[in-house]
């Protein structure tokens, strides 16, 4: 096991900076999850961590050890990848064994590694079936006893639960999380989904446009985002924002007075989750029901303000507020958040 330390790592693609001054260490034995939107460099950071691209500039350490020019193989970790990239003519087990094989292993310990991951993943019964045998789910598990093997310092996973489907995903991120607790491994995920990021994560790290954003754990970006990108990323419906002016340190949204906000706020935040529904004339808006969403637990009310801005409300699932109801919004100033011009948080 080994903690993951970057510094200063900047990647260009020729012209194009994928990777601008990324810094982060990831602690031994943590679980981190690198997540952001497609394009913003996650899969860079992950692969350039396992040795598969050569940064440009900066340096990595895993455990005591400068890797920054290592090959692949002699930084001791182990990917597993969204394509599985199994071998198909291969058996489970023969699949678990090659890389063992291929760097003469002893036999006896390649079988002793080998039964651990099966037991582990509770791949037992399906050691001598080949890939085509196996359910999406059995693949991915092959994938990850590949890597289990290995007894790598690290794991790296890039997007190991897009192929499945929603079921099968959320059941693949339970065992992931039990697979940490009995590993113990530092693990180092990457996943556009931030649900994913939030239900696994000790850490999170969010990434835009090669840049990070925020690190820290799930709940911590939850309730402090530290700019507009993380508080409209994390948080799923996202998070709604309304544009706001100051007057005497009030925040105006149009002609409605919201109460005081911190100098310089532009834009105020608040979750669905936090608002509170009142009747009609009560609360710090006046709001018209545009739409209903109902998923049984929870119902999402799209209303509209008086200036015409769209918000998400949750409510209760059976509300029988429906389009055009006129409501009362309540906004609790503890669930603010306030934000300048140029997207930064201003809570304390
Ligand atoms: P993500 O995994 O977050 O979707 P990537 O790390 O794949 O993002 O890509 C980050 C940026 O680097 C993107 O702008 C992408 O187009 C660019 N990029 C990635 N790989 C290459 C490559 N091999 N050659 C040129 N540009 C690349």
């Amino acid at each position: 096991m080994a903690e993951v330390r970057l510094t200063g790592v900047n990647k260009f693609y020729g012209a194009t900076q994928a990777l601008h001054a990324v810094s982060l260490t990831i602690e031994d034995g943590e679980f981190a999850v690198f997540v952001g939107p497609s394009g913003c460099g996650k899969s860079t950071l992950l692969r350039s961590i396992a040795g598969l691209e050569e940064i440009s500039e900066g340096s990595i350490h895993i455990g005591d050890r400068d890797v920054t020019r290592a090959a692949p193989s002699e930084r001791d970790v182990a990917m597993v990848f969204q394509s599985y990239a199994l071998y198909p003519h291969m058996t489970v087990r023969e699949n678990m064994d090659f890389g063992m094989k291929v760097n003469n292993f002893p036999y006896a310990d390649r079988n002793r590694r080998i039964a651990e991951a099966a037991r582990i993943l509770q791949l037992e019964p399906y050691l001598d079936r080949k890939p085509s045998q196996l359910s999406g789910g059995q693949r991915q598990r092959v994938a990850i006893g590949r890597a289990i093997v290995k007894e790598p310092k690290v794991f790296l996973f890039d997007e190991p639960l897009s192929n499945l489907d929603a079921k099968l995903r959320v059941q693949m991120r339970v065992e992931l999380e039990a697979l940490h607790r009995t590993l113990g491994a530092t693990m180092i995920y990457v996943t556009h989904d931030q649900v994913e990021a939030m239900t696994m994560a000790d850490k999170i790290v969010v990434l835009n446009a090669g840049r990070i954003e925020q690190v820290g754990p799930p709940m911590e970006l939850y309730n402090r985002p530290a700019n507009l990108f993380v508080a409209g990323f994390i948080g799923a419906p996202a998070m709604n924002f309304l544009d706001v002016t100051l007057a005497d340190g009030q925040a105006m949204h149009g002609a409605e007075p919201l109460g005081p906000a911190p100098e310089n706020t532009v834009h105020l935040g608040i979750r669905p989750e936090h608002i509170a529904l009142r009747p009609a004339g009560q609360g710090h808006m006046a709001v018209t029901v545009l739409l209903r969403e109902t998923l049984g637990g929870d119902a999402y009310l799209y209303v509209r303000t008086g200036t015409g801005h769209q918000l998400v409300v949750r409510a209760e699932g059976d509300t029988a507020l429906d389009h055009g109801a006129e409501v009362g919004l309540d906004l609790p100033p503890a669930r603010r958040h306030h934000f300048a011009a140029d997207g930064r948080a201003l809570n304390p």
